[in-house]
Order: structure tokens, then sequence, then C-alpha cells
């Protein structure tokens, strides 16, 4: 499905970045690896996908400062030599009211989900450009597009990422690059599991599929909009969410 493609997937030392190197990797992609702080999970992420065959790279960048993404991008094409499939996944949240929020909890979640995004497009469409290919797809959130409680700063993030891929998918179209964003609903990772239990329950309730979803799950999305079955789609949201919001 992805075999001789080269990807760079943002934050892939765990939770859904990880899930969906491996799932690019088992369709035959060479990836790169790209992580800030779990350097011993996508090492051993790397043994894995070496072990089964495939081809993949580390490397190390925090995202929200525009030199590391731009080395991020440089080294991988580097590696590589092309750069066909870009996925920014990086993200953090840091909840509160929003007449609790300090300016750092609005800024920090902006700097990297947003600025990050921004960055890691910016410098990879340069290649694509030139390449004219590529597929681009930015992990967002539906709560960028339904907006949640003690979220003002990730929701602003992640409304901004939608907008921003939809401004980039007219900007890049006539290259033959696309962009797409996947929105995720509640997902099992380090960033959901964080959550009270009474929340958890309470979220389950609004979900019609009656569950959180998989790492795996929206990786199939991401797989999906990066594989030459959607040629024909950009500047789209797929939401990924057992039925949430719709
Ligand atoms: P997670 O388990 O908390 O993992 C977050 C990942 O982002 C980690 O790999 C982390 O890398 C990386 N990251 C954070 N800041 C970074 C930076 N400045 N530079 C480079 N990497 C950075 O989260 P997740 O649940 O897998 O979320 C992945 C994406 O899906 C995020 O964009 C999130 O907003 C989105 N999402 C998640 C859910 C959900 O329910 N889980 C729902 C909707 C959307 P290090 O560990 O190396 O720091």
């Amino acid at each position: 499905m992805l075999r001789g493609k080269t990807a760079i997937i943002t934050g892939a030392g765990r939770g859904i970045g990880r899930a969906i190197a491996l799932q690019f990797a088992t369709y035959g992609a060479k990836v790169v690896l790209n992580y800030r702080n779990s350097l011993s999970q996508v090492e051993e992420l790397l043994q894995t996908i070496k072990n089964a065959g495939g081809e993949a790279i580390a490397i190390k960048a925090d995202i929200s400062k525009e030199d590391e993404a731009k080395n991020l991008i440089v080294e991988a094409v580097k590696e590589f030599k092309t750069l066909d499939i870009l996925v920014n996944n990086a993200g953090i949240n840091r909840d509160n009211l929003l007449i609790r929020m300090s300016e750092e909890e609005f800024n920090s979640v902006i700097d990297i989900n947003l600025k990050g995004t921004f960055f890691c497009m910016k410098h990879a469409a340069q290649v694509m450009l030139k390449q004219r290919f590529g597929k681009i797809i930015n992990i967002s959130s539906i709560v960028g597009i339904a907006g949640n409680m003690g979220q003002a700063n990730y929701a602003a993030s992640k409304a901004g990422v939608i907008g921003m891929t939809k401004s980039a998918a007219r900007e890049l179209s006539s290259r033959g690059i696309t962009v797409n964003a996947v929105a995720p609903g509640f997902i099992e990772t380090d960033m959901t599991d964080a959550l009270p239990d009474r929340i958890k329950e309470a979220s389950i309730a609004t979900i019609p599929l009656g569950r959180f979803g998989s790492a795996e799950e929206v990786a199939g999305a991401v797989s999906f909009l990066a594989s030459e079955s959607a040629n024909y789609i950009t500047g789209q949201v797929l939401q990924v969410d057992g039925g949430m919001v719709m």
C-alpha cells in the first residue's frame, strides 16, 4: 500500500504516532520516527520495525522550534532522498478552565500543536513542491470541531490545524500535493489515560459506538489518506470518533 514511500511521523515514540509509524512500516514505507523525549520508546520501535524487515531511522526534534523542525525535514531527506508523506501527529494538552488558564498554558499548547505543525508543513512543502508529489496528514481533534470544557487552548490549536490544512490544500494542490486532517475522538493513549474515571464514563455515554477508539484505528484512517486510494481527496477532515460528533 505504501511500498517505497518515505514518511515522517512526528511524535512517533508513543500513542497514535507509534501506531501510525508501525502501520506505515508494515505497508512498506521507509519511516522517519521523530521524538522529543521518548528516546527509549523510539529505540524499541526502531528495533521492532527493523526485526520485521522494515526501514526506519529516528530523529530528535522539538517541532515547536523552527530550526529543529527544519532540521528534521533536512535530515530525513538526506537519508531517504525523497519525502512522500508527512504526518503531523505530535501534540500536547494542558487543560484548565478558561478563567483560570494562564498565558503559559495557552501558549505552550499553541506552540506545539499549531506552530509545530506549521513549521513542519512549511519545510516539508518546500521539498514536496520540487518533487511535485506529497501527502500531508495533520492530526487535529474532534475538540477542534465541537469544543470541550477545559480545553480552550487545545480546541483553538486543533481548530487552527483544520484551517491551516484547508489553506495548504488550496496552495499546494496544483503541484500534486494533498493535505488532509484526521480528527480523532477519545482514543486510548497516555493523553486520555490521565483523565479521571468519572470523565471517561461520561464521555463513553456520548459515543454511539459505546467505547474509546484505539491508536490503530486512527492509524488506519491515516494510512488510507497517505495511500494512492486517496489521491482525489484534499482539504478534508476525516473524523475517527465512533460517531461522537455528526
Ligand atoms: P501522547 O500519547 O501523549 O503522545 C504525544 C506525542 O507527541 C509523543 O510522542 C510526544 O513525544 C510528542 N510531542 C509532544 N510535544 C512534542 C514536541 N514539541 N516535539 C516533538 N514531539 C512532541 O498523545 P496521543 O494521544 O498519541 O496524541 C497524538 C496526537 O493525536 C496529538 O496531536 C493529539 O492532540 C491528537 N489526539 C489525541 C486524542 C486522544 O484521545 N488520545 C484525540 C484527538 C486528538 P515525546 O514523548 O518524545 O515528548
